[in-house]
């Protein structure tokens, strides 16, 4: 029988990994022995040299040879930066979190000290800091409050090629600021744009045809397999060649699976984990890895741990050992990651890649102006990152669950998220940046005009500007922009302060701003639906979602709790820090934080109000839905409370495109709070029409 080393009962057996014992001084001279074998490590000081006399520098190296870790810390032992802070921006937070943990150890600090990070709701910096990993999301905000970016000498724009809507706007807050410090003569700002791939004489020419420096990487055959056949589910496939590719070859040589996100992720390892229980040939155990970015940090840093080789089983009774029961020698571990892992992180000891080639992306629908996250094809560009993946140290083998002839057709690269998502958070990020021109603004690519007019559509809905000669941000808009949420979310809060029950919103606001608190087993489905019974609400998720949160506040968090009611405790958690800080903002805001206690009219009336957009009506022969917005047919999404009642009316969170159109996380509502929402909008598109 197999012996899992993350498993087994809770509590009664313990692990003991013999590969970790070290003692502090002698993982530091590990440290520096891997820093200086690093590929980027020769080039070291020819790098500090080209970026103390360049402004502005495009610097491309392969996935692992050392860019978002080192080269911040070269520039700060060479004091490249002045004394003042380095900005590395990431387009992901695990990556900011996992990275300048790594990095702090590599400085000997302790994280938050020297080596920070900033991310969405979570600030690890102080004071000493020089070294700041964030979100490119986060320094975006923090150029509202001061767009020259007087606290940095270095901004590096890390992972330029993802072209998040977030990289995508703060190349040109970059470029600014930097212009502008020149003009004002204020100490300049350096500006470091760093990849793996990308499209080089398109960066250099937006940079002011900055200088690319080339890092020579170290990179390894890797054999590519295709699928025989297109396939029909390719996490099923995925877990078969998994099993495949464990079978034959020899342990000790880990797997990195690419799937798509959270739920489907936890559902592999799941699988995984049963079918390495439940098989009684002997093969060698797997250590199954979840990878994304929703996982808490102690998880992801997981995945980097090396390899245990040897485990060794203890049983304990009475906190007595009993009995040692097995040793095992070769374990091979499998890491299930989303697109992480696709060039934010370089995990050691890979030599079999398993490409679903998919990834969860959003799209936007120009009709309703909204996004849909969907799971779509990835680039060639992508597929080529993924395959690279198995030949960091030695070569390697790389698994396409797709055949050749449908790689053929996948696009060259991925179209940047500006130019196919919903620009309304951002077009609000810059009204609040004073950018007022969006059209005229110094995009890399522009988005297309109708985006923008949408974009500004929609906040006009939302009274967050108003149109003169320019377009301008209301106070509302303001107040908007003072949330890091999304405009539809920061408008329910102001509604919320004015209902007087901006208590319970807070709280539905976080539960929407984390991944699911809801834990729904396939084996277990019954019984996580039955112990779910007591939070159901005919009045929709929402009203769940509140009643959920009173109860584990109730009871403090408790594990068992949660356990026993299918809660996830972590998730929970993370909404609860970011209530945390959202109430932190009201309160910055002198918004009075009231509760209207058990009037659930009243949540519904507030989230009515600020998703009127995303509304629905239930069609004259009462099978599906059809979105005002649109007039397209959406479908309730089977986890939603509201899957079997069908009310007239309903306001949805989130569109997901599967097999049809489902409405994601809904409340019911009432037609006429439609119309008050928004006259002029619905003048049009009446409700009941
Ligand atoms: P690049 O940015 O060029 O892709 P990185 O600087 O991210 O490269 O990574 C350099 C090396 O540091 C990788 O080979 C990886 O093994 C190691 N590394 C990065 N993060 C961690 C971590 N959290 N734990 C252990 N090793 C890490
Ligand atoms: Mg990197």
């Amino acid at each position: 029988k197999m012996r899992m080393p993350d498993d087994g009962p809770p509590s009664k057996k313990f692990k003991y990994t013999l590969q970790h014992k070290n003692n502090g001084n002698h993982v530091s001279d590990k440290l520096q022995q891997e820093r200086r074998n690093l590929p980027i490590y020769p080039a070291r000081g020819k790098i500090i040299n080209q970026i103390q006399r360049l402004d502005t520098a495009i610097l491309i190296g392969e996935t692992g040879s050392g860019k978002t870790t080192q080269i911040p810390q070269y520039l700060l032992e060479a004091n490249v930066n002045k004394n003042a802070i380095i900005a590395v921006t990431q387009p992901r937070r695990v990556a900011a979190i996992t990275i300048s943990q790594r990095v702090a150890e590599e400085q000997g600090t302790e994280l938050g000290q020297k080596v920070g990070y900033c991310v969405r709701f979570e600030d690890v910096t102080s004071e000493n800091t020089k070294i700041k990993y964030m979100t490119d999301g986060m320094l975006l905000r923090e150029a509202i409050l001061d767009p020259l970016m007087k606290r940095y000498s270095i901004v590096i724009l890390d992972e330029a090629h993802e072209r998040t809507i977030h990289t995508d706007v703060l190349f040109g807050v970059v470029k600014q600021a930097q212009s502008r410090r020149k003009a004002k003569g204020i100490r300049p700002l350096k500006i470091l744009v760093m990849s793996a791939t990308m499209d080089v004489d398109h960066f250099s020419a937006y940079f002011n045809a900055a200088p690319v420096l080339y890092l020579e990487g170290r990179q390894y055959p890797v054999q590519v397999f295709y699928a025989p056949e297109p396939q029909s589910d390719y996490t099923f496939s995925s877990i078969v060649t998994l099993f495949q590719i464990h079978r034959v070859e020899p342990p000790n040589k880990d797997v990195l699976m690419f799937l798509t996100g959270q739920e489907e992720i936890e559902s592999a390892v799941k699988t995984i984990r049963d079918i390495t229980r439940s098989t009684e040939e002997n093969m060698a155990p797997l250590v199954v890895c979840p990878l994304y970015a929703a996982l808490p940090s102690h998880a992801q840093l997981k995945v980097f741990k090396p390899t245990p080789r040897v485990c060794l089983y203890i049983y304990l009774k009475d906190k007595k050992l009993t009995d040692i029961e097995a040793i095992t020698e070769g374990c091979r571990k499998v890491i299930v990651a989303t697109n992480i892992a696709e060039t934010s992180v370089t995990i050691q000891g890979i030599k079999f890649v398993i490409d679903s080639g998919v990834v969860k992306a959003k799209v936007f629908n120009p009709n309703s102006g909204l996004d849909l996250l969907k799971v779509v094809r990835v680039s060639k560009a992508q597929a080529l990152q993924r395959t690279g993946r198995a030949g960091r140290e030695s070569a390697g083998s790389c698994y396409r669950l797709y055949t050749e002839q449908e790689f053929e057709q996948f696009s060259d690269s991925t179209v940047p998220e500006i130019q196919r998502c919903n620009l309304s958070s951002v077009v609000l990020q810059l009204l609040a940046l004073g950018i007022s021109d969006i059209v005229n603004f110094d995009f890399m690519d522009k988005p297309s005009t109708e985006s923008i007019i949408a974009a500004v559509h929609q906040l006009h809905n939302l009274g967050a500007v108003v149109k003169e000669t320019s377009i301008k941000l209301t106070p509302v808009g303001r107040k908007m922009a003072a949330f890091p949420l999304e405009p539809r979310l920061g408008k329910t809060l102001l509604i919320a302060k004015e209902h007087n029950c901006l208590e319970e919103i807070l709280t539905i606001v976080s539960l929407l701003s984390v991944d699911s608190v809801i834990v729904t087993p396939q084996s277990k489905r019954e019984e996580a639906l039955a112990a779910r019974q007591k939070f159901v609400s005919s009045e929709g998720d929402h009203v769940m979602l509140l009643n959920i949160y009173k109860a584990y506040k109730a009871v403090k968090g408790n594990r068992e709790w949660c356990m026993e009611n299918f809660i996830n405790q972590r998730n929970m958690r993370t909404a609860t820090e970011v209530r945390k800080q959202l109430h932190d903002i009201c309160v910055r805001m002198d918004f009075p934080v009231k509760s209207c206690g058990n009037d659930s009219t009243t949540i519904r009336k507030c989230l009515a109000y600020g998703f009127f957009m995303n509304a629905a009506e239930l069609q004259k022969d009462g099978s599906e839905y059809t979105s005002l917005s649109s007039r397209k047919t959406v479908s309730i999404h089977p986890s939603s409370v509201l899957f079997r009642c069908k009310p007239a009316y309903v306001i949805y969170n989130e569109l997901v495109k599967t097999t049809k159109c489902y409405m994601r996380d809904l409340c019911v509502v009432d037609p006429d709070w439609l119309s008050e929402a928004a006259p002029a909008y619905f003048k049009k598109k009446k409700p009941g029409t």
